[in-house]
């Protein structure tokens, strides 16, 4: 991430500029010593690199001229926010998870060390000033997916300008009955946000965008498991955290053109890993920006990562909105539609997602699964039970780890990951 002219934006911003820069420099020794070690990267991957590298600063000024213009921002937590709404009435989503272990000390002097580090990075980032995001956004969304964050909600309701979305933890119709209302209230808040009304075609055009945007990552999704392997699991992670960042539109574009890259590579048989690489689906968590642990060790362990069954995955763009509808009504009730499919851990039963899981697997023919659960994560901690079982009726191996943001594992967690590689036929 790029200092260069930007600390008078902090500044103004009212961050903590010289802790700000530590967490820019940390988080750059990361990406460096991870994503930046490759070999043999597509070219392409340049501009998804770049999002990562502005997010805390050409994205910043740009999100700040759109304000200046009338927009608001809002920023959000989980995958089940319909974006398209938010775009719908002219306001700007973005994504606000932290992915550094830098900013968890922060949170964990407010809140208990025993909970997921994704919310404390979270947290921390905007309890340590060092999040330029919390002081531009007019509004945040939370959901009710898992405890930690649910409880969190609360405490940030005091400060900042907030709305809770019910998730149901069924898929029922009730259930999604449910959802439809929550999904009508949200709409309802966000256009008292916006000073406007829902307008259908304008809706259906955000849908539009977003389903172009979901198609393009479909489509990398299905290059990526060919052969010879076109793309590291790796970049393919970077260009998901630039999704949850970068202008839907201009992103999509990208991700066209990395498309059209890799069918080259594949026609010339260029590859970033050797033809001995174990194919390997990772399940579980996401990896936020900032965090690009479990792909990198796999990665440096003789694995590829070619699936990833997780909401910087498949899981974000795996479904399409229908645009059948012609009104604002039948519209919203297609998203809660799509949205309800997500299959989080945080369901019950899910047996969705178990199937989802094994199908993916076979799709990208893995030789095994990680399970990737980050400390504190009970949900998906737990169903690695029934995944692992799941992926046994097709002879898949798994292997869980259970781990946070920090080093200190990483030599434990090396030496398991490459006996685990060692037993895949
Ligand atoms: S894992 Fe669950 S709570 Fe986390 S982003 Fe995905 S859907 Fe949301
Ligand atoms: S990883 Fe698990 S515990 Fe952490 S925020 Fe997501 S659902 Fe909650």
């Amino acid at each position: 991430m790029s200092v260069n002219n930007y600390e008078k934006m902090w500044q103004e911003l009212g961050l903590d500029v010289n802790l700000h820069n530590e967490v820019l420099d940390y988080i750059n020794k990361g990406f460096q010593n991870t994503v930046g070690k490759q070999k043999n990267r597509p070219k392409t991957m340049e501009y998804f690199d770049n999002v990562l590298h502005e997010s805390h600063g050409g994205r910043i000024a740009e999100l700040i001229e759109e304000k200046s213009k009338g927009k608001k921002i809002v920023g959000f937590f989980c995958i089940y926010v319909p974006e398209e709404v938010i775009m719908a009435l002219d306001l700007v989503p973005i994504a606000l998870c932290g992915g550094t272990n830098f900013s968890v000390p922060y949170a964990e002097k407010m809140l208990p060390r025993d909970i997921c580090p994704l919310v404390k990075s979270t947290l921390g980032l905007a309890f340590s000033k060092t999040c330029p995001y919390a002081p531009i956004k007019s509004l945040a969304v939370g959901e009710t997916t898992c405890d930690a964050k649910k409880k969190v909600w609360d405490i940030l309701a005091q400060k900042v300008n907030f709305h809770i979305m019910e998730l149901p933890q069924k898929k029922n119709a009730i259930d999604l009955h449910l959802w439809d209302n929550e999904i009508h209230s949200l709409a309802e808040n966000l256009e008292r946000l916006a000073e406007r009304k829902l307008n259908p075609s304008v809706l259906k055009e955000k849908i539009e965008i977003m389903n172009n945007k979901r198609k393009a990552l479909q489509r990398l999704a299905k290059l990526r498991i060919k052969e010879p392997i076109p793309i590291s699991g790796l970049d393919t992670l970077v260009v998901m955290q630039a999704a949850l960042n970068d202008e839907p539109v201009r992103f999509t574009k990208k991700v066209e053109e990395l498309c059209d890259e890799l069918e080259d590579r594949i026609k010339k048989g260029i590859s970033p890993f050797s033809d001995k690489a174990k194919r390997i689906m990772v399940s579980g968590c996401p990896s936020v920006m900032g965090n690009w642990k479990i792909h990198s060790l796999i990665e440096t362990s003789g694995g590829a990562v070619v699936v990833d069954e997780t909401c910087t995955g498949v899981k974000y763009f795996k479904d399409l909105v229908d645009t059948k509808a012609n009104d604002v009504d039948g519209l919203l009730g297609a998203i809660a539609d799509r949205y309800l499919k997500i299959n989080c851990s945080c369901f019950t039963p899910n047996n969705d997602r178990l199937d989802m899981a094994r199908s993916l697997a076979k799709e990208g023919n893995v030789k095994g699964v990680v399970q990737y659960i980050l400390q504190y994560c009970h949900t998906y901690n737990i169903e690695a039970i029934r995944i692992e079982g799941a992926l046994k009726q097709d002879n898949i191996p798994s292997l869980k780890i259970v781990t946070d943001y920090s080093e200190e594992d990483t030599a434990q967690l090396r030496t398991r990951i490459e006996a685990f590689l060692e037993t895949l036929k």
